[in-house]
C-alpha cells in the first residue's frame, strides 16, 4: 500500500477536504500546511490515475464539518476579544466537538491507520487559528506563560480569553507605626463589620482592625494603572505592626489580576504610589517582574537588619553593655516560639544565627543597637530573653531586664543572591 493508495482511499470516503486528508499525513515532508499536504496528495492521484482534477469544497467536509473554512473567522473573533487590551504574547488552545473527533477517528480506520496519525484537529486549530491572530494583533506566542490566553470553543461556538496577571516589583519603606502590612480583618466579626444586625462596635462597621496597610496604600495604585480587576500584594515577609521598615525597604511584588495594560512607565506609577500613600509608605525601584518573582520574594531567604531602641529596668554601664553585644555577635540563638506569637503556630525551639550585633548606650537606662541576623530571628525575644525561652539573649547576658520599646527594620537582604536578578524582570 503506497501514499497515493492510502490518500485515493481516504478521499474516496466522501468529500474530504484539504486539510482533513493531509493532517492524516501531518508528519511526513515539514514546511507545508496540512492543505498544502492534501491537495498536493489529490493532484499527485488524479496525474497518477490520468483523471481530471476533482478539487474538494471545504465547507462539504465530512470529517471537519466545514469548520477548516473558518481560520480567519475565529482569529477575527479572538481578537476582538481583546480589543483595548495591551499583550505582548498570546497562546490558542480547542476544544474539538466529539463529533469531530469521531469522524477523525473513523477516517484513519479507512487506511488501518493508527486513531492518532499525523495530526489532530485541535492542533491544526490552535496553529492556524494562531498565526492569524499574530497577523491582526501585535503579540508572539508564547507557549509558557503567555499574557493572554484564547480557548477556541468550537463545540460551543465561543472564545474563552484569559487575562493573565501582571507583576510589579519594589521595595516598601513603612515610614509611619502602626500599619499593618496587609488588611487585617476584625477577628470579632471576622471582617464582615457586622454583628447580626447592629454594625460591629470592635471594628466601627469597617471589618478591618487598622484603616490603613502598606498594602492597600501601594496595591490599588497598581491596579488602576494597569486597569485591572483586582490586585494581590506579596512581600518578602514582614515586619509587626509597630515597627517600621526604613533605609532599602522591603521586597514586594503587586499581582494585578486581568491587567488591560502592561506597557506602564514604572517611573510614573512609583510617583503615583507615593502621592498616594502620602509619606505614611514610600516606593522605589519599581519594575515590571516575571510570574517567578512572587515565589522568589515569597521564597528566597533574607537575613534582616534592624534598629531597636532598648529600656533597661536597672542602669546599664557602657562596657558591660559593649561586652554583652559582643557576645551575641556571631552567636547561635535557640528561640522557643515566642508568647506574643499566634498561638495557633506549632511550638518549636528554633536556631537562627546574630551575625552582627552593635550599639550604645542613650543613657544608663536607654540604648539603641542594631542587629544582622538571620531570616526568622525574634528580636524583640532576643532583646528580652521571653522569660528564658530565648537563649542567650541581651537581657540575659547583662542580668538586667530589658525591652524594646521601638523597632526598624532597615534592611532585607537575601542570603545568598539578591532579590534583583535582571532574569526576573521584564
Ligand atoms: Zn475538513
Ligand atoms: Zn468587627
Amino acid at each position: 500500500m503506497t501514499l497515493l493508495d492510502d490518500a485515493r482511499r481516504l478521499a474516496a470516503t466522501g468529500p474530504v477536504c484539504d486539510a482533513c486528508l493531509g493532517r492524516v499525513f501531518a508528519d511526513r515532508s515539514f514546511g507545508l500546511t496540512n492543505a498544502e499536504r492534501g491537495r498536493s496528495l489529490r493532484i499527485a492521484a488524479a496525474l497518477d490515475d490520468d483523471d481530471d482534477f476533482d478539487p474538494v469544497d471545504t465547507a462539504d467536509c465530512w470529517v471537519c464539518e466545514g469548520r477548516c473554512t473558518e481560520f480567519d473567522d475565529w482569529a477575527a473573533r479572538a481578537a476582538d476579544a481583546v480589543e483595548g487590551v495591551e499583550f505582548d504574547t498570546y497562546q490558542v488552545g480547542t476544544r474539538t466537538p466529539p463529533l469531530i473527533e469521531e469522524n477523525e477517528r473513523l477516517l484513519r480506520e479507512e487506511v488501518d491507520a493508527e486513531p492518532d496519525a499525523g495530526e489532530p484537529f485541535k492542533m491544526e486549530f490552535n496553529r492556524e487559528v494562531g498565526k492569524r491572530i499574530g497577523r491582526r494583533v501585535d503579540a508572539e506566542v508564547d507557549f509558557e506563560r503567555p499574557h493572554v490566553q484564547f480557548v477556541l470553543d468550537v463545540a460551543d461556538d465561543r472564545v474563552e480569553t484569559t487575562i493573565n496577571s501582571a507583576f510589579v516589583y519594589g521595595r516598601y519603606r513603612k515610614l509611619e507605626r502602626g500599619i499593618p502590612q496587609t488588611e487585617w480583618p476584625c477577628r470579632e466579626c471576622n471582617g464582615s463589620g457586622r454583628r447580626g444586625r447592629e454594625p460591629c462596635d470592635h471594628c466601627d462597621g469597617s471589618g478591618y482592625l487598622y484603616d490603613r496597610s502598606v498594602e492597600e496604600l501601594i496595591a490599588p495604585v497598581v491596579e488602576d494603572v494597569m486597569d485591572g480587576v483586582d490586585a494581590l500584594f506579596h512581600g518578602a515577609g514582614r515586619e509587626d505592626v509597630d515597627a517600621r521598615m526604613l533605609d532599602t525597604g522591603r521586597p514586594f511584588v503587586v499581582e494585578v489580576k486581568e491587567p488591560r495594560r502592561r506597557r506602564i512607565d514604572v517611573g510614573r506609577l512609583e510617583s503615583d504610589v507615593n502621592a498616594f500613600a502620602d509619606g505614611a509608605v514610600e516606593v522605589t525601584g519599581l519594575r515590571l517582574a516575571t510570574y517567578g518573582m512572587v515565589e522568589r520574594v515569597k521564597e528566597l531567604d533574607a537575613s534582616k537588619t534592624y534598629r531597636a531602641d532598648v529600656e533597661f529596668d536597672a542602669p546599664v554601664e557602657a562596657d558591660t553593655l559593649a561586652a554583652a553585644l559582643d557576645d551575641l555577635d556571631g552567636a547561635t540563638v535557640e528561640q522557643y516560639t515566642p508568647q506574643r506569637v499566634d498561638h495557633r503556630r506549632a511550638n518549636l525551639t528554633r536556631t537562627r544565627e546574630v551575625y552582627e550585633a552593635t550599639g550604645e548606650l542613650v543613657d544608663p537606662r536607654h540604648a539603641t543597637v542594631e542587629i544582622h541576623g538571620a531570616g526568622g530571628l525574634y528580636i524583640k525575644e532576643l532583646v528580652s530573653g521571653d522569660e528564658g525561652r530565648t537563649e542567650p539573649s541581651l537581657a540575659g547576658l547583662l542580668g538586667v531586664d530589658a525591652r524594646v520599646t521601638a523597632l526598624d527594620v532597615l534592611a532585607v537582604t537575601g542570603e545568598d543572591e539578591p532579590f534583583e536578578d535582571e532574569t526576573y524582570f521584564l
